[in-house]
């Protein structure tokens, strides 16, 4: 059997958190076990769903390294395969027309409530005559289709992150509607858990992987496939995503969509692996930080977790400072450079723009942090007191003054990243003052303040000075 799984995300909203985490799920799983990773657009909901929000999902999905392995599956052009599911059930009398309205129903509800019973609904239309349809019709009533649960049957399946899970068929809120309004014989638009089941065994799932706000639907898509006579998959309900306060990780909380993430700085390979450890537990002995490609051999559910996950902000900017740490320098400027023509900051050469990723890499536990400690050397910071202090002390723009004047005159390409230090050593003695003095000079006369980034490499400080001369002259 080749295993196959989907991740079906309703386009009403950008990529969540929680979708990308289940996505990210079914991926392990499918690649652990060579199977195929799908995806199908559930976009029944018309008015909410978006074009805009199909892109994004796309588009986060492959940000985070997670593209399908077949074409896309929309579900809203299928619709004609789910109304035949349900005329299926209506002709084997397994689903019927309930012409109840609106206010009938509020009306039931509100009594159960009165009398302390759980809101259900009671299977009024289960039984109706023709006359009593014919009735109903000739009122204009308009009708939706539900479909027939057994209260006394118990659904029953293994689902492979909880274990052995019981369902009884009267938990499960009355005959179920499968299908909306319609004022005619047409069936009206066909609903989720419907949906859901004829898709599911049409793209022939053989795990359905999803979150665990899912159980009861799970419970009533098993009794639609038993009603439809089709193959039901596996099932594993992952933990949800819980704030500090242990509750569902929400609007609230402030980020929530993988595009928050992005915007922020935060980079794909440190989401995806924080995402992993978002409910599944690493094998002793094994790093907490990985690739998704590293998990895959170790991917099982039972590693997953039961309980909620709760989203720790400190270890996903741990990850990520641990992933911005790892790149040479010129990954780090290539990541950076966007960011930087951003701001409309003229980038000098190459080289020294690399020698500035290098300095303020360490530093950085975002990518937009890549921006800030930048900022310095791409915009005249105004000179605060203490660097015009540190500018007055004696010998000290001499000393740059001494250093400009080198670097006019020497080739740059004399200059090798080796002996940066020696010339700053040099001038300094040339002049008769220390190099820290010189140094602290260079920082006010750079920075317009003492406190601050590491000025640079000491090459790249030279091949700095050596680009903002002109602006240096004007400053001592
Ligand atoms: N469209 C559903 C959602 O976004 C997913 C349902 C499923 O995975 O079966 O929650």
């Amino acid at each position: 059997m080749t295993v196959r799984v989907r991740l079906a995300p309703s386009p009403t909203g950008t990529l969540h958190i929680g979708t990308a985490r289940t996505a990210l799920f079914n991926w392990l799983f499918a690649r652990n076990k060579q199977g195929k990773f799908l995806i199908r657009i559930e976009d029944t909901d018309k008015e909410r769903s978006k074009a805009e929000h199909i892109e994004n999902i796309f588009e986060g999905l492959k940000w985070l390294g997670l593209t399908p392995d077949e074409r896309p599956i929309v579900q809203s052009e299928r619709i004609e395969a789910h109304k035949a599911a349900i005329k299926l059930l209506l002709d084997k009398g397994l689903a019927y027309r309930c012409y109840a309205s609106e206010s009938e129903l509020e009306a039931m509800r509100a009594n159960q409530i009165a009398q302390g019973k759980a809101p259900k609904y009671d299977n009024r239309h289960r039984d109706l005559s023709n006359a009593e349809i014919d009735a109903f019709k000739k009122e204009g009533r308009s009708a939706v289709v539900r479909f027939r649960i057994n209260d006394q049957e118990e659904i029953v399946w293994n689902d492979l992150v909880r274990g052995p899970l019981k369902w009884k068929g009267s938990d499960l809120g009355g005959d179920m509607v499968i299908s909306r309004r319609s004022s005619t014989d047409e069936i009206g638009d066909p609903l989720y858990n419907l949906v859901v089941v004829v898709d599911d065994s049409y793209m022939e799932i053989t795990h359905v992987i999803r979150g665990e706000d899912h159980i009861a639907n799970t419970a009533k898509q098993i009794l639609l496939y038993k009603a439809l006579g089709l193959v039901i998959p596996n099932f594993a309900h992952t933990p949800l995503i819980l704030n500090s306060e242990g509750r569902k990780l929400s609007k609230r909380d402030g980020v929530t969509s993988i595009n928050d993430f992005r915007e922020k700085g935060y980079t794909p390979q440190a989401m995806a692996n924080y995402m992993t450890l978002l409910g599944w537990s690493v094998p002793e002995g094994m790093n907490e930080r990985f690739s998704i490609e590293e998990v895959v051999s170790f991917f099982t559910f039972e590693r997953v977790n039961k309980a909620g996950a709760k989203f720790d902000w400190d270890k996903l900017n741990w990850l990520n400072s641990q992933v911005i740490h790892s790149w040479t320098p010129e990954v780090l400027f290539d990541e950076l450079k966007n960011l930087w023509v951003k701001e409309e900051w003229e980038l000098p050469d190459k080289d020294w723009c690399i020698s500035l990723a290098e300095l303020i890499g360490p530093s950085m536990t975002l990518l937009n942090d890549g921006v800030t400690e930048a900022r310095p050397f791409f915009e005249e910071p105004p000179l605060e007191e203490q660097g015009r202090a540190q500018l007055e002390v004696d010998g000290v723009t001499e000393a740059i003054k001494s250093l400009i004047g080198y670097l006019d005159q020497t080739p740059w390409d004399g200059i090798d990243k080796n002996i940066g230090i020696q010339i700053l050593s040099e001038v300094a003695k040339s002049v008769g003052v220390k190099k820290g003095l010189l140094m602290k000079g260079l920082r006010a006369a750079l920075l317009g303040k003492m406190q601050g980034p590491d000025l640079m490499t000491a090459w790249g400080l030279l091949a700095r000075i050596r680009q903002d001369r002109q602006r240096l002259r004007s400053r001592i």
